[in-house]
């Protein structure tokens, strides 16, 4: 697209691939499959590490376990199959009549990168075998022609695709970035370049893909990481100022009088973390613009209690207000909640899912929109159906992961905006929130209620097996009740469900043979699901075996052991969620997960499992597990991925951004001045449609 308007520059950046030098039509066709199809994008395909080629030396220079570089010719390649699936790759190397062997295990398909003639460059740790040097798992690069005079270099290292070569890659980046990088616009004011230390875009683009030394590298990387959490730290506090600036709520004071009616309700003391979160949502209510907050938690930490009372000061103030919540099974137990709390109360409860009749539907939204119902719990059908609620003050969102962003504004309707809680399954990284939640405020609870006792939590192997079923037995003959977990096999398949069903069936020929058993899975239809929940509550059903599908906020307090089969399959917070099932009441909680561990990670995270009961310690944990560039939730929240900051490692650099952006939407909420307009612009292309942040300026 051409228009007068549009900058010659960025039209010159937006020239396909194929028309630059040394790429033509077929490797453009490879270099799509990297996402990579005009010279802007080459630009911006950032090397994923570098290979710091000044220290080549010759072999005979090689101190054994002192990680150096070294090139040599290949002489001989040898791959020996040792045992079904494992193999052994020899490549020897000669360089002035010295050898080295590199040698890899179980990666065969690395044979294909050498061949006998060429010269590579080997890196990684020497050691001595007999009179032979060797590396194993050295990093290794097969060296193009123009590349025999290395020296003094620091070299990308860049992600490829079949077909594309690390030096072809190398050649075409160095092009575009001599014949394009003058065309990049600065979308940052030379001060503020020189207020945070930020290199300038031209010389950043330069000393990334090539850079002189390991300073001018880092610099370059921080300015294009500061810079893409800069933008989205932004596009954040837009939405924040948006979400409350020129919007109306109605306010909702709680005074001393309906703070003593609303707590004679509730059967328990709240804890101190209750009760500060408690203060911080009134203070919000009280107010006449949005409350944004989002309540994190540990899993039965007694977050649901904290909306509830939201909600009952909200119909004290003669409001409505609405609890969204994942399942059916859910919705209807907080329904049941409600019901206890309200049983001497006169307030009505709706329950809208996606299982009432059209009839039952309509007299429902008759009923809200007279205001005869003032509490509605549900599903997403809530979202769904348009309701015309006849005064809604707040809406409530429980166990938040499975809502994205933007599913959160749209109960916002015209004249008064709802105040919104969000809360959420389990605790989330703190970068994490920072940046899928940056827009709202963070209350947290990081206590449990008084007499919680510890799950404790085994690894079992399966000589174990025949143990920890008698020890299940036991407990359900002394009457308390238990889960069994089945192994996931794919949530959005029935073979969860058939995986559950086999389960049960070989339990109740088997270990559990004398127990009333029930089963519960995502293909049962939302009557069945509820009868089983009941009979489950009720004490009929002894062992529930299930799908995952009880992951979230299921409360039956004498449900004290499980069983997780397959436990290599799910994720940390996954697992701590279903163990969460077991920790409700005064007695204490027994889980056994049987796995077999394919990874470390995997391993790793079993064994952090066991030992840890802090939610927020193993979420922080987990996330340093997935490893780098786990998008982390941000697909599945609508938003664009990161594509150089990586939320582990940056989280100082993500402080920053987050400051920075606070002030300067503080001081210019639409970045109207001049200075920010090319920063405006990158904000609103990359975030207003996952954010819904329109462009005011
Ligand atoms: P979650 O934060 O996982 O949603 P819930 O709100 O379901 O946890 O609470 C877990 C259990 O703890 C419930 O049975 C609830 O009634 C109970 N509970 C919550 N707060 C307290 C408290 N202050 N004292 C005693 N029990 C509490
Ligand atoms: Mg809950």
């Amino acid at each position: 697209m051409s228009s007068p308007s549009v900058n010659p520059s960025l039209e010159r950046l937006r020239t396909p691939v194929q028309f630059l030098k040394g790429v033509g039509p077929q490797r453009a066709e490879k270099l799509a499959k990297l996402n990579i199809f005009t010279a802007l994008d080459l630009l911006f395909f950032f090397p994923r590490d570098y290979q710091d080629v000044r220290d080549v030396i010759p072999i005979a220079q090689l101190v054994e376990d002192e990680i150096a570089s070294v090139i040599g010719t290949v002489e001989e390649i040898s791959l020996r199959n040792t045992a079904p699936g494992r193999s052994v790759l020899g490549v020897l190397i000669r360089s002035d009549e010295q050898y080295l062997r590199a040698i890899w295990f179980n990666q065969p398909f690395l044979r294909r990168r050498f061949s006998e003639g060429r010269r590579v460059l080997m890196s990684g740790k020497p050691t001595l075998n007999g009179l032979r040097w060797e590396m194993a798992h050295p990093i290794a690069e097969v060296l193009e022609d123009e590349q025999e005079e290395i020296g003094g270099k620091i070299l990308p290292v860049y992600s490829l695709t079949e077909g594309i070569r690390q030096g072809a890659m190398r050649r075409l980046v160095h092009h575009a970035v001599e014949d394009y990088r003058k065309e990049i616009e600065e979308v940052l004011p030379q001060t503020f370049l020189d207020e945070h230390g930020l290199m300038p875009v031209h010389d950043a683009i330069l000393q990334i893909h090539a850079p002189d030394d390991h300073d001018a590298r880092a610099a370059a990387q921080r300015r294009f990481i500061y810079q893409e959490l800069l933008v989205l730290q932004l596009a954040l506090a837009v939405r924040r100022y948006q979400l409350t600036s020129n919007r109306h709520s109605m306010s909702i004071p709680i005074d001393g009088r309906i703070d003593e009616r609303i707590r004679r309700l509730i059967p328990f003391e709240l804890t101190e973390a209750q009760n500060q979160a408690v203060a911080e949502v009134t203070r919000d209510l009280a107010l006449d613009v949005p409350m944004n907050r989002l309540l994190q938690g540990d899993v039965g930490s007694g977050k649901t209690i904290v909306a509830l009372y939201a909600m009952l000061a909200a119909v004290a103030a003669g409001a409505q207000a609405a609890l969204m919540a994942p399942t059916e099974v859910l919705a209807r137990q907080h329904v049941r909640t409600l019901g206890k709390l309200l049983a001497k109360a006169k307030v009505n409860v709706g329950l809208l899912t996606g299982t009432l009749t059209e009839k039952q539907r309509r007299e429902l939204l008759a009923q809200l929109a007279a205001g005869e119902v003032q509490l509605l719990v549900g599903t997403q059908a809530i979202i769904a159906s348009e309701i015309e609620f006849h005064k809604l003050g707040l809406v409530v969102i429980d166990e938040q992961h499975k809502f994205g962003v933007k599913q959160r504004g749209q109960l916002r309707g015209a004249g008064l905006d709802p105040h919104y809680l969000v809360m959420t399954a389990t605790p989330i990284p703190r970068t994490i929130a920072m940046s899928l939640f940056g827009d709202l405020d963070v209350s947290s609870i990081r206590e449990a209620p008084p007499g919680r006792q510890p799950v404790h939590t085994y690894i079992g192997t399966e000589e174990e097996r025949e143990k920890w079923w008698k020890f299940f037995r036991k407990k359900l003959r002394e009457g308390r009740q238990g889960y069994v977990v089945a192994p996931l096999v794919d949530e959005s398949s029935s073979a969860d469900s058939a995986s559950a069903e086999q389960l049960l069936e070989t339990l109740s020929n088997g270990e559990l043979e004398e127990f009333r058993l029930g089963l519960l899975h995502g293909r049962m239809s939302a009557e069945d699901k509820e009868e089983t929940m009941r009979k489950f509550r009720a004490g009929e059903i002894q062992a529930l075996v299930s799908t995952s599908v009880i992951e979230v906020g299921v409360d039956v307090p004498n449900a004290v052991v499980m069983t997780i089969e397959g436990g290599e399959r799910f994720g940390l917070a996954q697992l701590h969620q279903l163990r969460g099932r077991i920790s409700r009441g005064s007695h204490a909680g027994f889980l056994c997960i049987f796995a077999d561990p394919k990874t470390d990670h995997s391993r790793e995270r079993l064994e952090a499992l066991a030992k840890s009961n802090d939610g927020f310690e193993l979420a922080e944990l987990d996330f340093r597990l997935r490893g780098p560039g786990d998008l982390f939730g941000f697909k599945q929240h609508g938003m664009p991925p990161l594509r150089i900051a990586d939320l582990q490692r940056d989280g100082d650099l993500l402080e920053k951004a987050r400051a920075d952006a606070r002030s300067i939407i503080a001081a210019d909420p639409a970045l109207a001045d001049a200075k920010w307009e090319k920063l405006r612009r990158m904000v609103f292309i990359r975030y207003g449609k996952s954010l819904e942040i329109g462009d005011i300026a």
